[in-house]
């Protein structure tokens, strides 16, 4: 009752009027808080607790596709991939792929890991980012710390907003390798040229507040660094820790909960190096099983928070419930 009290007044007093986090008690979703004004009805966030850090997972939208197979078990036959589905009760001919950036409030920062497609994503009914962050009690004036795991579209396409930077008061935290090959005239000329002008529209104006961490490093006290080379040249997943509790954000080293985590192999048409996006997704996701840690998937199903249990080829995607309400 209290919860749905504090919520209410949260949402009736608009966005300007709620900086304090740690208003919203441990849990809370924006799609069963819609209030009589819509505020909060386009927005879609969770809020978890971990240790003393706030984490809110926030769509940026989700975005419809045919053929799987085009894209995910690329050097498969196109029934295996089909097989699959099926056992998963998930349909063949067409998929659907979320976007969900990160928030974690860990008391003295407030970090935000990528950022959505922004405004290029709009008329498609991505790039909601703000408003989510908005719906979850946080301005984006409030953001301290930027972090981006890797450069492509769907990750940096937030970061500015009608030319100026959307997060006014942040700072830029990004893996070295990951920045210096995107922003590299070489990519001219090469299928990585449309992420590279991206990167010179949307990343190479924050240089001055960026800095870049390697693997082990730390972002923020209790938030660090691990290198998951592969999916792009620098992709990087982070490790939260706080008060003896863990988790891992695991960014894009498995882009799709069945056909990714079952099978770890399958080639996947976003993976710029195939064999080592392989080979990370394999390392993380068997530390993640033997560790059994919680992890959010930028592109796992809404809220993107989970858990992995071994199998004989690969892993179950096992969804968190309550864990984190309690
Ligand atoms: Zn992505």
């Amino acid at each position: 009752m209290a919860l749905q009290l504090k919520r209410r007044t949260l949402f009736a007093a608009g966005a300007g009027a709620l900086a304090a986090p740690g208003l919203l008690a441990g849990a809370a979703s924006a799609q069963e808080t819609t209030d009589k004004d819509g505020m909060g009805k386009n927005a879609d966030f969770r809020t978890l607790k971990l240790g003393s850090f706030r984490v809110s997972v926030i769509s940026d939208g989700t975005r419809a596709a045919d053929n799987p197979h085009e894209i995910f078990g690329t050097n498969q036959p196109a029934e295996s991939v089909s097989k699959l589905l099926e056992q998963n009760f998930l349909p063949t001919s067409s998929f659907v792929n979320g976007f969900s950036p990160v928030l974690v409030d860990t008391g003295p920062e407030v970090v935000l890991f990528d950022t959505g497609l922004g405004e290029g994503g709009r008329e498609a009914g991505t790039g909601k980012l703000a408003e989510g962050l908005k719906a979850a009690g946080y301005a984006p004036e409030q953001v301290t710390v930027v972090v981006i795991t890797h450069m492509h579209g769907d990750h940096i396409g937030g970061l500015m907003e009608g030319g100026k930077p959307a997060f006014a008061n942040a700072r830029y935290v990004t893996g070295q390798v990951e920045y210096d090959f995107w922003k590299d005239g070489a990519r001219v000329g090469t299928p990585a040229e449309t992420g590279h002008k991206a990167v010179l529209a949307k990343v190479v104006p924050l240089a001055e507040k960026m800095t870049f961490v390697a693997d082990g490093g730390e972002v923020v006290p209790g938030i660090s660094a691990m290198a998951a080379f592969g999916h792009s040249p620098g992709h990087m997943i982070y490790r939260l820790e706080s008060d003896g509790k863990a988790m891992i954000l695991t960014a894009d080293t498995a882009n799709h909960y069945v056909l990714s985590l079952q099978r770890p192999d399958w080639e996947v048409r976003f993976d710029m190096d195939k064999p080592a996006a392989s080979a990370s997704r394999k390392k993380v996701f068997d530390m993640i099983a033997t560790d059994r840690l919680p992890f959010i998937g930028y592109h796992m199903p809404f809220p993107s928070v989970g858990f992995v249990e071994s199998q004989d080829q690969g892993y179950r995607f096992v969804p968190a419930s309550y864990q984190f309400d309690i």
